[in-house]
Formats: C-alpha cells, sequence, structure tokens
C-alpha cells in the first residue's frame, strides 16, 4: 500500500448524476419486470429499468443499491425497515433502511502496491460470474483492476472500496439499550418486497377477465388504480 491514492474514478456515469428521486411505476410493468429476470441482480435490473433507468449496468453497485431504496419508496409510499427482536428484553425494534438513513455514497478505489489497486465492482462487473463463490470472488477482482503491474491485489481489497448495501446494521435498544444487530442485504430485501407487493396483479387480471371476458391486452393498459377497482368488484360478486 503507497498510503497515497486511496480514493479515486470509476469508470461509468458519473456517479454524482443518478437520479435522487424514481417515479412510482406501474404495477404491471414491475409484475413482468419481476417474472422476466433469471436471477436476483437480472430483477434489479429489471425493477430500476420499470422505475425509469434505462440502464443501471455501468453504475458502482454502492449506487445501484441506493436506487433500489429509492425504488422501493417509489413503489411503496414508504421506506425500507427490518424489524428484529432484542436479545435481552425481547422487545422490536426497527432498523431504519431509507435513503436517509444509510450512509451517503462516494466514489471509491484503493491503491494496493506499486502500480496495482481496485476500483469498485460496477453492476455490469457482476453479470456472468462463475458459480462457485472463492472463484467468481477471484474474477470480480481482476475485473476491478486498476494500475500497469500484474500480480495479485492484496486480500480482501475489495472490502476496503465497498459501498454496497449488504452488512450487518446494528443499532440500541429502544426499550434496554442492548445491541440490537442483523445482517441486511439490501438487493434481497427490495427485490423481495417489490415482488410480493406485486403479486396480486396477477389475480386482479383474471378476476377481471373471468367476470368481463375482456382480451388480455385491454385488461393490462387500464390504470393501476382502475384494475385494482375492477378486480375488486369483480370478486365481489356485484
Ligand atoms: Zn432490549
Amino acid at each position: 500500500m503507497d498510503g497515497e491514492s486511496h480514493y479515486g474514478s470509476v469508470p461509468g456515469p458519473d456517479p454524482d448524476t443518478w437520479p435522487r428521486v424514481l417515479p412510482a411505476p406501474s404495477r404491471l410493468a414491475l409484475l413482468r419486470a419481476v417474472e422476466e429476470a433469471d436471477s436476483e441482480f437480472g430483477e434489479v435490473i429489471a425493477l430500476l429499468g420499470a422505475c425509469g433507468v434505462a440502464d443501471c449496468t455501468p453504475y458502482p453497485v454502492g449506487v445501484i443499491d441506493r436506487l433500489l431504496l429509492q425504488a422501493y419508496r417509489a413503489v411503496l409510499h414508504r421506506d425500507l425497515e427490518v424489524v428484529v427482536a432484542c436479545p435481552a428484553c425481547h422487545v422490536f425494534n426497527a432498523l431504519p433502511l431509507g435513503i436517509d438513513d444509510v450512509p451517503g455514497y462516494s466514489p471509491r478505489s484503493a491503491w494496493c502496491g506499486p502500480g496495482i489497486g481496485v476500483r469498485e465492482p460496477t453492476g455490469a462487473d457482476l453479470a456472468d460470474l462463475p458459480g462457485n463463490g472463492e472463484e467468481a470472488a477471484l474474477e470480480l477482482e481482476l475485473r476491478c483492476r486498476i494500475g500497469p503491474a500484474e500480480g495479485p491485489a492484496a486480500a480482501n481489497a475489495l472490502d476496503r472500496i465497498d459501498q454496497s448495501l449488504c452488512g450487518t446494521v446494528r443499532v440500541a435498544c429502544v426499550e434496554c439499550g442492548a445491541e440490537v444487530s442483523e445482517f441486511v442485504d439490501v438487493q434481497h430485501l427490495v427485490t423481495a418486497a417489490i415482488a410480493e407487493a406485486v403479486a396480486d396483479v396477477d389475480t386482479e387480471i383474471h378476476l377481471i377477465a373471468s367476470r368481463y371476458g375482456w382480451e388480455l391486452a385491454t385488461i393490462e393498459s387500464l390504470p393501476d388504480g382502475r384494475r385494482v377497482r375492477l378486480a375488486a368488484l369483480a370478486g365481489s360478486g356485484i
């Protein structure tokens, strides 16, 4: 480590240009996005696409995770939080994970020695990694190499610049002050929550189709609010 150039720019779009607010997408568009993805990260790309981020893969992972918190707020009209029981007094504590609760993003790279270093991974760097965890970590480190020198980068070099929102969150219990901690993975939490939130769209379409016999395309073109109301009417048998 030369100790001098720990911070540098990350290739791709200027991280300062990422949108701070995302528009609320159609729930049908979200359902399709979830259905067509073949992996969790594929779902991330599709969900952000439905929220107006045409291609998130050039962004650093730390930016993508913060975009997901914006998407969560746009779809569910509240911020992500995880509820955990205190290990000492068993009172439930909310761990807030809104965009204003997590550390701000700043671009990073790290030098590991003369002429060799790593930059923060982008979404594109995560595509098509080997299934084996150890091989995947090695391949990711190779993809994120910077500098002219060859040879192994420092062990866990990528951990030093990690800005993803995946790790352990700790708060003091609101009741007794004991430490309450939980491992959280924002990509997993947001994709699972949005998939659950839009799962009833298929049921709504089925109810309307069964009751009124409309074409699928007609039903799918209905605005979200109208589809929900019509499905409720169709389901009630009125
Ligand atoms: Zn407690």
